[in-house]
């Protein structure tokens, strides 16, 4: 028998390959990141074993026992949420992407973690771009000067940008933000900083990575629609 995760897996995959197909799109440029917050290892692990290369994990606590019994996976772990500065020792060195940083204060000490360590970190810069006051993420119009100012920091290295998806029912809000975020990237690659990379266009979650990519986004981050609902 098909394992559920393994099922769910292969349909949003399916669903990728779908949507992409309608907006002209080729499905390999698109990475999928299986979000595991409140799995089980276990489930990680399996995940893994049905072709999962990427692993998201938003809660520091919860991550580091997860990151210490499954070592041997080979596998790219992303770190998507909120980041305190005093967990920063935590997660420099550990993750291949921190999709979060969304302040100089937090990059300077991203910086200064990775020169104890001796370390290279990439990261994303969060974006708020549904104007929601309950969300991380710098605003649209102070983003090119924070990447400006994190391009100074040698050891951090600006590799995109990331946003969440407004939390609505009305599609064409959510594609506005996603719209606005793709207008940035393209802007900021336009620009040519030295020392940063407009690669990844991280965007989509399970309710809304069909409008994300539609709307160019490069890197989607699934939780429910893989693992299942959470409790
Ligand atoms: C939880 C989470 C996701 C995944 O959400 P789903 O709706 O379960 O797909 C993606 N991105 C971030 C930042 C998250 O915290």
């Amino acid at each position: 028998m098909v394992s559920p995760i393994c099922a769910n897996l292969e349909a949003v995959r399916t669903a990728v390959e779908q949507f992409c197909v309608r907006s002209k799109r080729k499905p390999e440029e698109i990475t999928l990141i299986g979000v595991s917050k409140t799995f089980p290892a276990d489930a990680i692990r399996e995940a893994v074993q049905c072709g999962l290369t990427d692993v998201g994990e938003s809660r520091v606590q919860e991550v580091l026992p997860k990151l210490e019994e499954l070592r041997d996976l080979p596998v790219r772990w992303h770190f998507i949420g909120h980041l305190q500065r005093n967990k920063v020792r935590h997660v420099v060195g550990r993750f291949w992407l921190i999709h979060s940083v969304d302040s100089l204060r937090l990059a300077e000490e991203l910086q200064k973690e990775c020169e104890k360590k001796w370390v290279e970190q990439d990261i994303l810069i969060e974006v708020n771009c549904s104007g929601e006051e309950s969300k991380f993420g710098i605003m649209p119009e102070k983003t090119e000067e924070l990447v400006r100012q994190v391009a100074n920091l040698n050891r951090i290295h600006v590799k995109g940008l990331m946003t969440i998806g407004k939390l609505t029912e009305n599609e064409q809000e959510i594609r506005q933000g996603f719209r606005l975020l793709r207008q940035l990237f393209e802007h900021i690659r336009g620009l040519d900083i030295a020392g940063v990379e407009m690669r990844y266009l991280s965007m989509g979650m399970s309710d809304d990575f069909h409008l994300a990519i539609e709307e160019g986004s490069n890197m989607i981050r699934i939780g429910r629609k893989i693992f299942g609902d959470r409790r």
